[in-house]
């Protein structure tokens, strides 16, 4: 069977080492043939409204541009409508096929926010779900929403799970642990604090080019 490919969505509003370490131990760690980035269109406006998904995918562009693992999916920036991610994912199957193993990465925050995403439950038809610990949200039945940790509890599986089936398992995995948000960069950028070592450079040259994140 062909090595699992990873899907990593977010609004990336900027992208950040926390993402960057994330899909990066996520190959490592899961045995991952490479991870498709998919920046999402139109995220709700959070105190950022000047900055549009081109840019949002620009600086995706340029900090997973030197890694061959990396891909980036546009479809959801150039899309006139915001995406869900199950549609999104019905399209990768149409392109990948149905045997590929599919693994949605997402962070132990996004991931208890499962229930709230549109037709939640078909995500499991169409992708394996691997969650990372992340600073401040543990992964376990006990701190998820019921419906979740239902489906938690009878799917986890082992990372060599991820290889058996195209999609249904949930597994967790562990990451260099950062606190970083792109909550906490966008204030601290409106208040011309310094962000640097937290993003990568060519991203922090492209916020500072285009005078990202200041407040108006
Ligand atoms: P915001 O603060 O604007 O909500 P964010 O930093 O959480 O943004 P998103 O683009 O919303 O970034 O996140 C995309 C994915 O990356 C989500 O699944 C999220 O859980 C995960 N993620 C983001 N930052 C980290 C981090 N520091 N450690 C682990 N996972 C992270």
């Amino acid at each position: 069977m062909t090595e699992p490919l990873g899907l990593f969505g977010g609004t990336f509003d900027p992208v950040h080492f926390g993402h960057l370490r994330l899909a990066e131990e996520a190959i490592g760690n899961l045995g991952l043939g490479g991870v498709r980035w998919i920046p999402a269109g139109q995220p709700p406006h959070r105190g950022a409204p000047q900055v549009t998904g081109q840019q949002r995918l620009e600086m995706v562009l340029r900090s997973t541009a030197g890694n061959a693992r990396f891909s980036v999916d546009a479809s959801e920036v150039e899309a006139a409508a915001p995406s869900y991610t199950v549609h999104t994912l019905e399209r990768l199957r149409d392109e990948i096929g149905l045997d590929r193993p599919l693994v949605l990465l997402v962070g132990a925050d996004a991931f208890a926010g499962l229930p709230t995403w549109h037709r939640w439950r078909d995500l499991f038809d169409l992708a394996h779900i691997a969650v990372a610990q992340r600073p401040g949200f543990p992964v376990a039945a006990g701190s998820l929403p019921p419906e979740l940790a239902a489906e938690f509890t009878t799917r986890l599986s082992d990372t060599a799970g991820l290889q058996l089936a195209p999609a249904g398992g949930i597994v967790t995995f562990t990451m260099t642990q950062l606190a970083i948000s792109a909550t906490r960069l966008r204030e601290l950028l409106a208040t011309g604090k310094s962000v640097r070592y937290l993003l990568p450079d060519g991203v922090l040259d492209y916020i500072n080019l285009y005078q990202l994140y200041k407040s108006p």
